[in-house]
């Protein structure tokens, strides 16, 4: 195709005809003017004839210039009208190659849905090519059973003029089957009438294949989330009848635990009077020297010793039962701890000439905040394993000083240790180091278990620290008198 004049240069040669369409008719009409002035006034000798004159200037100046006026006129006309027709060829020109390239189908049906016109892009989608199905009815395309829907199609095009994003299936030539968006629109000719009407295919089956796979996947998850849903309830419901079988299982336990307790308690204090009974009568029997042989004596002993042994566990006992009970009632006071410390020393100093046993106090020591009796059983208690966990000879030393707003006691020893794996539960109920056969010394596990109970009960906090073959601190703190805003009283431990 020749190359059409571009719109900007058109409209330049446009203006500059419209321009000379003014200006030559003008020149025209002056140059006959001058001219007909002077030859008439200056060529002829003879007297100025205006009629003459008249003439040439209407022949020449208006007629002149009315011509070419008209004359640029037409030329102007032609040039608009070629270039309008250079314009319509070329849309046409470039609609025809858009069809023709593209990759929807665009086919071209006549009157009777026979096809007219098929591109390149039907011959991808459906194989066919433009030779061998040219002249087909538009229904070779129709699967068999979507015969009634295409019917039904081709009446709405018909009705309406367009039918457009119809999601359909078509065959190819290989008889596969495709998913298509389909728009028909009817084609009419300028006075009106229906000359056939066009088809635009669109291939969406990949498309159509991937929403059906989102689809059937929605689908999938939302059974999977029913089921779980499902399975969840199954389980919360599980999960309450055992939260209730635990709930029974658990008042159970606590009338179990207040009946053993009430057990306990009701059995140690029948203990208790017994106990002290035969200890009297034992230390009595004792007392008398002269009438015992040597053997009995050894053997009342013993005695004595064993009963006083278990009135000790029977009033560990006791002690937990009403501790746990919440009925240990605490006598608090503010009171001088260092004279109670050096007793406590001097006595085990008595009673054990073996180790060397150390107050280490400070003369100034401050008050503390605290059931005296108390303090005195929790400091016996950590003696007592000072002594039976340390070997003769060694010293175990107690000491006290004040940190912060508390007063901190230590007791320490030269003994065997604890191993860091026991140090945290030394503390629980009945828990010892020396286990079954390996027991050397006598204890129940209680000591540091009720110690630990009233000096939390009193405020304060109650550890320990040991390194093996080294020795072992018990650390324990209580308030100091002037820190805390009580007045005396008593308090319980839990
Ligand atoms: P027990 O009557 O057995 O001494 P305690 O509650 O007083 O009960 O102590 C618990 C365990 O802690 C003891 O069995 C012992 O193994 C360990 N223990 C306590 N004090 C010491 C210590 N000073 N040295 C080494 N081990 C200790």
């Amino acid at each position: 195709m020749k190359n059409p004049m571009p719109q900007p240069a058109k409209a330049r040669l446009d203006q500059t005809l419209r321009r000379l369409q003014i200006i030559a008719p003008l020149i025209l009409l002056a140059t006959a003017t001058v001219y007909a002035l002077w030859s008439e006034f200056s060529l002829s000798p003879q007297p100025a004839n205006w009629a003459r004159g008249a003439v040439a200037l209407g022949l020449f100046g208006v007629f002149g210039a009315a011509l070419s006026w008209f004359a640029l006129r037409r030329l102007r006309h032609e040039i608009a009208t070629a270039s309008q027709s250079d314009h319509a060829r070329v849309s046409e020109h470039i609609l025809a190659a858009i069809t023709a390239d593209s990759a929807d189908a665009i086919i071209l049906l006549d009157k009777h849905d026979l096809i007219q016109s098929w591109n390149q892009g039907a011959e991808m989608l459906f194989g066919y090519r433009a030779a061998e199905i040219i002249g087909q009815p538009f229904a070779t395309l129709v699967p068999p059973d979507l015969s009634d829907e295409s019917e039904r199609l081709n009446k709405m095009v018909y009705a309406q003029g367009m039918a457009r994003g119809w999601i359909t299936r078509r065959v190819t030539r290989d008889g596969r089957q495709i998913t298509v968006d389909l728009t028909r629109t009817l084609l009419r000719d300028e006075q009106g009438a229906i000359i056939g009407s066009s088809a635009i295919l669109r291939d969406i089956t990949e498309r159509e294949q991937n929403a059906q796979q989102t689809r059937e996947l929605n689908r999938q998850l939302e059974t999977q989330v029913a089921q779980r849903t499902r399975e969840l309830a199954a389980s919360n419901q599980e999960l309450r009848r055992r939260q209730r079988e635990l709930e029974n299982a658990n008042a159970e336990l606590q009338e179990l635990d207040t009946l053993k307790s009430e057990f306990v308690s009701l059995v140690s204090h029948e203990l208790r009077a017994p106990l002290a009974n035969v200890s009297g009568s034992l230390e009595l029997l004792l007392a008398n020297d002269n009438q015992l042989t040597a053997h009995q004596r050894e053997l009342l002993t013993l005695a004595n010793n064993q009963a006083a042994r278990l009135a000790r566990l029977v009033r560990g006992i006791l002690n937990i039962s009403r501790i746990e009970a919440g009925q240990t009632l605490l006598q608090l006071q503010a009171f001088d701890l260092a004279p109670l410390l050096e007793r406590i020393c001097s006595q085990w100093q008595f009673c054990d000439p073996d180790h060397t046993y150390r107050a280490d106090v400070a003369s100034n020591l401050p008050s503390v905040w605290a059931d005296r009796d108390r303090i005195e059983e929790v400091l016996t208690n950590l003696l007592e394993n000072a002594f039976k966990y340390s070997d003769p000879a060694t010293e175990i030393r107690v000491r006290a000083e004040t940190r912060a707003a508390e007063m901190l006691i230590t007791v320490s020893d030269r003994g065997r240790g604890i191993q860091t794996e026991d140090l945290q539960r030394i503390f629980d109920k009945f828990y010892r180091t020396e286990r079954g056969d390996a027991r050397q010394t006598y204890g129940h596990g209680l000591g540091l278990y009720i110690s630990i109970k009233l000096v939390e009960a009193m405020g304060g906090r109650l550890w320990a620290e040991s390194e093996q073959n080294q020795g072992t601190t018990f650390y324990f703190t209580l308030p100091l008198a002037g820190h805390v805003g009580i007045t005396p009283g008593h308090a319980s431990a839990h």
